[in-house]
């Protein structure tokens, strides 16, 4: 498609033209194209700007927590994600390799009493899909932002492929957001010691749809189930891997846990490190702030997705009640920042305490101790809420 009878762009490919509508999305990830669908359902016109021309390929975030899934369910997508993905109903706890405890999702409120454990790659493919039955203009890739201004009426934003003219823009794009720095909105945080090896293999274990967690002598290793017979390994490790190996990963894997992999079937290895970070601000004007551009949280426990989904989920409701009421939008959108930085704070805390758990230190036993004695009464079921994000 290219332009409308009226000149306006309708793909990237016109180029010079302007776009006006109310609201542009700058980022096309997981959570830009969520915010794209919530939008566009509820009668929004937007843009969501992605600079990738390719869909993403990595199967990097994997878990879908519940609170999120609600959220998903109301734009339509929650059943494709559920039939593409492996449905975990617990998590299995290792003292190293022995079993001291489970942890079953199934005090979670219904409907969605489990996590889903998908590949990025699928769940980008669903939500996209989505957006494209909703609107097929509504995705613009290959389009970078790179200019941002704000006037009385609204804002401008610049991008190779021509102009936009909005009420509002939300930033989704990112850890290194342009739509932040432009904003001059500072992003403090800082990095965790803890770094980690992981990697995507054929699944030998007996542990089925079950996740398992175990605290090790030598550090954490996580496992989850993926689609089609895989297994997500992460292995807490002494010193970051530069060019990590199957070989090294399976071979910690059997030290800790005496679990095997079978090295030659692996699809996926990479290293991490870890870091936090939040911004000052998650809106400035008409300026919105969502997902990795306003908040990173560490990878363990896997809830950044998810906490910029339920950005997303509260930024589209804050947008639909700012259009209809106009003289309420700046109170509106500081409710917004100020909920959702909380909420950032609190994810953040619970992953202070998913890395300090991961860590091997000099009370190992204790902490295994404890851990069994948890799992083994109705404690675990606040350990289950906390683990499945409520409240964020
Ligand atoms: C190893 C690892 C495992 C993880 N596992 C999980 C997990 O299991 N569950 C979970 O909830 N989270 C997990 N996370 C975190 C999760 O990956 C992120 O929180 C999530 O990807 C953030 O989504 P986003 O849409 O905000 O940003 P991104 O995924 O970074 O997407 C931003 C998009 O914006 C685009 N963009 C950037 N700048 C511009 C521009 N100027 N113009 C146009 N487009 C632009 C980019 O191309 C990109 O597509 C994990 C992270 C890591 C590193």
């Amino acid at each position: 498609m290219a332009c409308d009878t009226d000149g306006n762009i309708q793909k990237s490919t016109c180029l010079g033209a302007m776009t006006e509508v109310d609201v542009v999305v700058v980022g096309g990830g997981p959570v830009g194209l969520f915010l794209g669908c919530l939008l566009v359902q509820r009668g929004i016109s937007c843009r969501v700007i992605e600079k990738r021309t390719e869909p993403t390929a990595h199967s990097r975030s994997i878990g879908i927590h519940p609170p999120a899934l609600e959220r998903l369910a109301d734009v339509g997508v929650a059943d494709e994600l559920i039939d593409r993905s492996v449905v975990v109903p617990e998590g299995v706890a290792f003292a190293n390799s022995k079993e001291i405890g489970r942890l079953t999702f199934e005090s979670c409120p219904p409907p969605f009493r489990f996590i889903l454990a998908i590949p990025q790659s699928f769940t980008e493919e669903v939500l996209s899909k989505q957006l494209s039955v909703s609107d097929d203009s509504a995705l613009i890739s290959g389009a970078e932002v790179r200019d941002l201004n704000e006037d009385d009426n609204g804002v401008t934003t610049e991008t190779n492929a021509g102009e936009f003219q909005s009420r509002f823009v939300v930033g989704c794009d990112g850890q290194d957001s342009f739509v932040r720095e432009s904003l001059s909105i500072g992003f403090p945080g800082g990095e965790y010691d803890d770094v980690f090896v992981m990697g995507d293999f054929t699944d030998q274990t007996s542990l089925g749809k079950r996740a398992g967690i175990y605290l090790t002598d030598g550090g954490v290793v996580e496992s989850f189930p993926l689609p089609e017979g895989i297994r997500r390994w992460v292995v807490k490790t002494d010193e970051f891997l530069s060019d990590p190996q199957p070989f090294q990963l399976s071979k910690l894997v059997l030290e800790r846990t005496g679990e095997i992999i079978p090295t030659e079937t692996c699809s996926m290895i990479s290293a991490f490190s870890t870091s936090h970070h939040l911004a000052e601000k998650m809106a400035l004007g008409r300026v919105l702030l969502a997902g990795d551009a306003a908040h990173v949280v560490s990878p363990i426990g896997g809830q950044g997705m998810n906490l910029g989904w339920l950005d997303a989920w509260d930024a589209a409701h804050v947008i639909q009640d700012a259009l209809a009421a106009p003289n309420r939008r700046e109170q509106l959108i500081l409710k917004y920042a100020s909920r959702r930085r909380r909420a950032a704070i609190r994810a953040n805390k619970r992953a202070d305490f998913n890395m300090w758990m991961g860590r091997s230190s000099g009370s190992q036993k204790l902490k295994y101790a404890c851990v069994k004695t948890v799992l083994n009464t109705p404690l675990k079921n606040y350990f289950a809420s906390r683990f499945t994000m409520r409240g964020l």
